[in-house]
């Protein structure tokens, strides 16, 4: 078996949200950016266990890209106590809270993949207002909630580079499949006049910047 259908085979298995086509999308686009743009910076915010992780870090293991993948690895409001996507056996016995980060490094150290896709573990706005390098890629995954979204938005978009590629997931045009605020900041990705539609599959996004 290929390296590249190894690495899409064992994202499949990861624990997350992502259905496999859109898994599969997101691995195309990125390696098409990676082709246009080699040895480019990337970052997703929203890493949970590591899925997303795989199928953005096989495309960047093959262009000679790096990958940060950037999580406070505590859950977003949906996956706590209570809410659809609670999972218990991510719960840490120390403290009764989610924590994701061992199993994203499981995932990531399967996939070996320990020196492309680097973990940045903390609130996504305050490693926003430190990270300096502009970004070849983004992938935007993190809190549903309108204030996290927006503020992922205002920090992050400004940082892609004309040329780079804007991918946001959980774009639901209609209310009634899923939350607003990834579909509004992927509205005003668009009309910012920065970014224009490259494609869609499922709830996922690709953007360009112009
Ligand atoms: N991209 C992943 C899924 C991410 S789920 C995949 O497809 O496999 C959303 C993640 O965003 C959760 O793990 C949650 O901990 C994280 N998150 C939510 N708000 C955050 C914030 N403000 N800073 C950092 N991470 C955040
Ligand atoms: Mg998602």
């Amino acid at each position: 078996m290929t390296r590249r259908l190894e690495l899409l085979q064992l994202a499949r298995q990861v624990k997350g949200f992502m259905p496999d086509d859109e898994g599969e999308a997101l691995f195309s686009a990125a390696r098409e950016a990676g082709e246009r743009r080699p040895e480019g910076t990337w970052l997703e915010v929203g890493a949970y266990c590591g899925k997303s992780a795989i199928y953005l870090g096989a495309a960047a293991e093959e262009t000679h890209c790096v990958f940060y993948s950037l999580d406070h690895h505590h859950g977003s409001e949906e996956n706590q106590s209570g809410w659809e996507h609670h999972d218990t056996s991510l719960i840490d016995p120390a403290d009764g809270r989610l924590n994701t980060l061992p199993t994203w490094q499981r995932s990531v150290a399967d996939a070996g993949l320990e020196n492309t896709v680097i973990g940045l573990v903390g609130p996504s706005v305050v490693i926003a207002q430190h990270f300096p390098v502009p970004l070849d890629l983004l992938f935007i995954d993190g809190g549903h909630g309108a204030e996290v979204a927006w503020a992922d938005y205002h920090a992050w978009t400004p940082k892609v580079v004309s040329g780079g590629t804007l991918l946001i997931h959980d774009v639901f045009p209609n209310p009634a499949d899923g939350g607003r605020p990834p579909y509004e900041i992927y509205c005003a990705a668009r009309e910012s006049g920065r970014f224009i539609d490259e494609r869609a599959v499922g709830s996922l996004r690709v953007l360009r910047a112009v």
